[in-house]
């Protein structure tokens, strides 16, 4: 089967190429690629397709919509194992694909944690189950996220599914999400080990400014490649840039919300509750600019549904997390891009590029011989966030209301269509022969 995708916008980080053309995928990987010279073609209606459709074929228009390497995600939690009531695998593949998102890494603080290959594989047999999003374990740091002994490393590297194991390895780094490791000891052996595997350390730092400073200096001495979990405050930023100057190993995220809202915008509502909590304005403008300057590399969700039971809680009782991949593109696009603060470039850099880089697995680029994991965007479209229209399990976003630009209307891994909004744009050569 070979997919034609014509007359996008071909929005590609790694060539800087921002350009209209038609792309062609075949078993998989992107085979051709065509540029317009002339910009009008984009109104014209006869486009592409010097190739004729075969039997099989499908040909999808993209008239006036982005085209892009699929997004990535480096933070998310599928709450599966242990959590199906809040979310299972199956729901949050559904959210990521419908958010545009082909791979996404989902976090050890599971039930039970993800810290040996047994969980590790639960996971991938699941993922094979789902919509064909691929599924990258972070495991622990340490055993049962108990901050005493390590996890076991090898054990879990050495297993996985081939959905899970992009890069030949069933953890694609390992984190004590939701906690900090407190003991700088168990830490230091930590980064020395993952090092020496090859791993990345995903750190969440809290108190956030305390445990930034700490951990930069342990990526100095151990060489260890450092990546932070959502950043939020101005003076970790200040520390990571002057960190990055030095030639630290480091790489920051944030998530929409830290760029978006502020703590007036709280009010008691649950749904705006999450770790670290929403900030100032003098910290959201330092998160602006640090996205901007390239402090912040990432742009990932810390996706946390909850069941809304639970968010229905008072405010001091409801459970800290948000979920975002629904809602993470059109959020960014809207605040960041129509705003004139990144580019379209800069935006997918973030979202596709860097967190493939972070990971060392080959995507986060559209070229030809390049694996077809892609994503369609309609960028004109404004529309209201609304729960009744998630995939995922949880409602729990802090930005129901909100209007916003941008959806996914294709999400494609390895060339087969996971997820689109839009049937009619399909033409599926010969359906009925
Ligand atoms: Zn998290």
């Amino acid at each position: 089967m070979r997919l034609f995708i014509s007359n996008g916008l071909i929005v590609d980080p790694e060539n800087n190429l921002e350009a209209i053309g038609d792309l062609m995928v075949e078993d998989g990987v992107i085979r051709e690629i065509s540029l317009y010279r002339n910009k009008s073609r984009r109104d014209s209606d006869k486009d592409m397709v010097k190739h004729e459709l075969l039997p099989g074929d499908i040909h999808v228009d993209a008239k006036g919509k982005w085209i892009v390497p699929g997004l990535i995600d480096l933070h998310v939690h599928l709450r599966e194992p242990g959590q199906e009531y809040k979310e299972d695998i199956e729901s949050g593949c559904r959210s990521a694909a419908k958010g545009g998102f082909t791979t996404i890494c989902c976090m050890p603080n599971t039930n039970p944690v993800i810290d040996c290959p047994y969980v590790v594989l639960t996971i991938g047999s699941k993922a094979e189950e789902g919509n064909g999003v691929q599924v990258l374990c972070i495991g622990a740091v340490s055993k049962g996220q108990e901050g005493k002994e390590l996890a076991d490393y090898e054990g879990m590297i050495r297993t996985g599914t081939h959905l899970t194991k992009l890069k030949g390895s069933g953890i694609c780094g390992i984190s004590e999400d939701g906690k900090t490791v407190q003991d700088s000891n168990l830490m230091l052996t930590a980064m020395i080990k993952a090092r020496e595997l090859g791993l990345t350390f995903f750190s969440h730092a809290e108190p956030e400014v305390e445990i930034v400073q700490r951990d930069l200096v342990l990526a100095e001495a151990t060489g260890c490649s450092l990546h932070f979990c959502h950043i939020s405050k101005k003076e970790s930023l200040a520390l990571i840039r002057e960190a990055k100057k030095r030639g630290v190993p480091v790489t920051a995220e944030t998530a929409p919300h830290y760029f978006t809202l502020t703590d007036n915008d709280v009010n008691g509502d649950s749904n705006k509750k999450m770790n670290p909590p929403l900030r100032g304005t003098e910290d959201i403008e330092a998160v602006r600019l640090a996205l901007k300057d390239g402090t912040i590399d990432v742009i990932a969700t810390d996706h946390a549904p909850h069941h809304e039971k639970e968010k229905r809680l008072p405010y001091h009782e409801a459970p800290n997390g948000v979920i975002g991949l629904e809602t993470s593109f059109s959020v960014s696009y809207t605040e960041l891009v129509r705003k004139g603060i990144l580019t379209p470039l800069e935006l997918i850099t973030k979202m596709s590029t860097k967190p493939a880089a972070v990971l060392g697995i080959n995507r986060g680029s559209l070229w030809i011989g390049k694996p077809a994991d892609l994503t369609i965007i309609d960028v004109d479209q404004e529309y209201e966030i609304r729960s009744d229209t998630f995939a995922s399990k949880g409602k729990n976003s802090p930005f129901l209301g909100k209007r916003v630009y941008g959806q996914a209307v294709y999400t494609i891994v390895g060339g087969q269509i996971v997820w689109s909004n839009n049937q009619k744009t399909i033409d599926r050569r010969y359906e009925n022969d």
